[in-house]
């Protein structure tokens, strides 16, 4: 029996070992095969992964790419910017403005000095008196005894000497009519004074343009007319106002380069003790206009009022 049971046994070890490899094989493969899929399913991922990264980085380089041509831009409009200087833009605006018909060359250049008297004021009307040539002085008030001298000086030598307020003080002089009265009181009296007469001529500090002026100009203007002083502006802007102080150079270029777009030209200097480029500019100035064979004259009756206000103003 037991030898019979052992020969079973040895008959059917093969089997059984041949079956449980079987079995194992299979699990082994069904495991494999999860392991596949899931490699796949992994490698699937991935694969969104690369092509939602590679869509990112187009999308990152697009935006690169759209930064550039925004800078570019930038870089182009403040390089415009940079040559458009305060003057021009001045130029541009308040040349609109003032309707003098275009011609090829001004008739005459009117050279007006305003805010003074100052440290300069002397030096200006030496050039005036080397070059043989009337400026026009729109002064304001001072109490300097010595600054005061520069009135009658400017009357003497035969220039013109205009009124630009006392105080220069936009919040004062435009403040009411009644304000801009006692200003107006107060230089005509000092330079009445001074000189012996009071001046007819009148500018607005800012121009009859500003936009300071609490009150219409209209009212101010008013005030003018009553008195029949005249007021002028300006057509022609050196650019001297500007700070920091602009090289001589670019004085000269803007003084000149706007002349023929006006029958007559009518240039804005100022006249302040730190403006010293504008007196080493003003030799040059006046050799090119005079080159040019144009007049520079002092205002008088036949000067074209050249004027910034206008009732849309
Ligand atoms: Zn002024």
């Amino acid at each position: 029996m037991r030898v019979h049971r052992l020969k079973r046994l040895i008959l059917l070890g093969p089997y059984m070992a041949f079956l449980i490899s079987l079995v194992l094989c299979i699990i082994l493969f069904v495991s494999l095969r999860k392991e596949d899929q899931k490699i796949e399913a992994l490698e699937e991922e991935i694969s969104h992964v690369t092509v939602n990264q590679n869509s990112l980085i187009e999308k990152v380089s697009s935006v690169d790419s759209s930064i550039d041509e925004l800078s570019s831009a930038v870089k182009a409009i403040s390089n415009e910017l940079s040559l458009v200087d305060i003057g021009a833009i001045e130029r541009a605006g308040e040349g609109n403005k003032v309707a003098t018909p275009r011609t090829a060359w001004p008739r005459k250049v009117y050279l007006t000095f305003d805010d003074g008297p100052s440290a300069n004021t002397g030096k200006i009307l030496d050039i005036l008196a080397q070059y043989k040539v009337k400026g026009n002085f729109f002064v304001v008030g001072t109490e300097d005894p010595e600054l005061q001298k520069m009135y009658k000086r400017i009357v003497d030598e035969g220039h013109v000497l205009c009124m630009h307020s006392y105080s220069h003080r936009y919040n004062e002089i435009y403040a009411s009519v009644d304000a801009f009265k006692a200003d107006l009181d107060k230089i005509s009296a000092l330079l009445g004074k001074v000189t012996g007469s009071v001046p007819s001529i009148y500018r607005f500090p800012g121009g009859s343009s500003n936009s300071v002026s609490r009150l219409p100009m209209s009212e101010f203007i008013k005030v003018l007319d009553e008195r029949n002083i005249t007021y002028y502006d300006w057509n022609v802007v050196a650019g001297d106002a500007t700070n920091p102080m602009l090289p001589k150079e670019k004085i000269i270029e803007n003084s000149l380069c706007d002349l023929n777009e006006y029958e007559e030209a009518m240039i804005l200097f100022h006249d302040l003790s730190n403006k010293t480029s504008t007196v080493e500019a003003l030799p040059e100035i006046i050799e090119a206009i005079q080159k040019s064979g144009i007049t520079i004259a002092p205002i008088d009756d036949t000067t074209i009022t050249i004027r910034h206000y206008t009732n849309t103003n």
